[in-house]
């Protein structure tokens, strides 16, 4: 573990019954003036936070396993995200990039052109959110192959808007009485070991989806397909070797752009800067956004040069894209994440974690799976003896181990995947403290 600095105590102290008096009353505010249809899977109310620890309204100060969802890798006010901020904000916070042009978003699309995965040459396109950066890759990929087909998976996560909608698949919360959907958008089986036939490798799994592409599609009207490298929202899976290659070999033949999605993925999470690199894959597009910046909202898709330059001026854009300020912070995050080496910090996150969470899985009968790679690491709870999803027992253990003082998040299709997220700068002590206070939630729902 390399030697992080850290402004708040990092520890796990619980003074209050959770949620406190200050967040409850937040949560009536709340109630009143904020729409319902916005949820929180945690109901504390935060008012500080710092490399592994939230601490809330009430001063209880929680392990964070969440990063608010793969965001704050670097924690959510390291020193030197926060000054690049300050000092570009006593600068100027906006002039617009498309109408008076500034260096740090430059800076930043040079930085993602060299660190995203191939070394063809590459151009970059900086947005806010993780929805609008997919929406772009989208947009330049119909225009510069003149195709309007696309490609989405089962269980595929891609964001909240229209287009994005379309693409992701869970219904519930996400898309229902939210229509009608975009059109061209057709959905494809991926791989996902735990629950495909036995013995099913990434290869023919690869090689049923192309054939269902082929018949009911046809690569003459298919202008991308997507992806996420690991899922994220639903479920963390992760597809078996093979997969992803022979999808992108079948793309590349087939004038189709293979776009990854490493929203969730990106920026050392997994252990490597990008989760495609595991099995070297080099997408056409990648679109990235949460790790990218420290908090600050900023989100990118960098792909080919020939693809990104297709686009006729002002055909991309947006008032706030690439934000002054949160080009500051990712570069910061950048520079952080270099200087940590977070990337290896990932690693040692699964080295630490993984062996507990299958240790659990041998001793409990209600962990159907572990996975993922790096700091994305899931457990899938099951009831007992079967692969049947048990989202109320997952719900159950994210509820026993916040009332502990850990936060943890849930995921997937059935709703029945708790995900761990950490920030990559969590210490060992803490990460260690939380797994312990997971593997007893974990232990007390199964006996009940
Ligand atoms: C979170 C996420 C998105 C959407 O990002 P927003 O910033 O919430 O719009 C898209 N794709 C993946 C894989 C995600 O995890």
């Amino acid at each position: 573990m390399a030697d992080f600095a850290y402004r708040l105590a990092q520890k796990r102290n619980i003074v209050t019954a959770l949620p406190g008096p200050r967040s409850s009353a937040l949560a009536t505010r709340r109630s009143s003036a904020v729409a319902a249809g916005v949820g929180s899977s945690v109901p504390v109310y935060a008012e500080d936070a710092d490399g592994g620890v939230i601490v809330d309204v009430d001063g209880n100060s929680l392990i964070d396993l969440g990063a608010g969802i793969a965001v704050t890798s670097v924690g959510a006010s390291h020193a030197a995200v926060t000054a690049a901020v300050a000092e570009q904000a006593r600068h100027f916070t906006h002039t617009c990039f498309m109408v008076t042009p500034y260096e740090g978003y430059v800076a930043v699309a040079e930085e993602l052109n060299k660190l995203t995965p191939g070394d063809h040459e590459k151009r970059t396109v900086l947005f806010n959110s993780g929805a609008e950066a997919v929406e772009n890759a989208i947009k330049v990929a119909r225009l510069a192959t003149g195709k309007m087909a696309v490609v989405a998976f089962d269980h595929a996560y891609h964001g909240r808007t229209n287009l994005t909608m379309a693409l992701t698949a869970k219904t519930m919360p996400y898309k229902t009485n939210f229509g009608p959907f975009a059109p061209e958008i057709y959905r494809m089986p991926t791989s996902y070991p735990y629950r495909d036939a036995a013995g099913l490798t990434g290869e023919q799994a690869a090689l049923q989806t192309i054939s269902q592409i082929e018949k009911q599609i046809g690569a003459d009207s298919l202008a991308a397909m997507i992806i996420e490298p690991i899922q994220g929202e639903g479920g963390f899976v992760v597809p078996a070797p093979g997969f992803l290659p022979t999808l992108v070999n079948w793309a590349k033949a087939n004038n189709v752009v293979f776009i990854a999605d490493e929203v969730q993925t990106g920026f050392a999470r997994t252990g490597a800067w990008f989760a495609s690199e595991d099995e070297g894959i080099v997408p056409d597009i990648i679109t990235m956004a949460k790790g990218i910046a420290g908090g600050m909202p900023l989100a990118a898709i960098t792909g080919r040069a020939d693809l990104l330059d297709a686009v006729h001026a002002g055909g991309l854009g947006g008032t706030y894209g690439g934000n002054p300020v949160a080009c500051a912070a990712a570069i910061a995050t950048l520079d952080v994440m270099r200087e940590l080496d977070l990337p290896g910090r990932a690693r040692e996150i699964e080295g630490l974690a993984k062996p507990v969470l299958q240790a659990l899985a041998g001793e409990v009968d209600v962990i159907g799976d572990v996975r993922g790679r790096g700091a994305m690491l899931a457990i899938e709870i099951v009831k007992p003896g079967t692969t049947e999803p048990d989202p109320a027992l997952t719900k159950a253990i994210a509820a026993e181990a916040l009332s502990q003082g850990v936060v943890i998040l849930t995921c997937g299709t059935y709703g029945n995947v708790i995900r761990l997220l950490p920030p990559l700068v969590i210490s060992d002590e803490l990460l260690d403290e939380a797994l312990t206070v997971l593997a007893e939630a974990i232990r007390s729902a199964a006996r009940a």
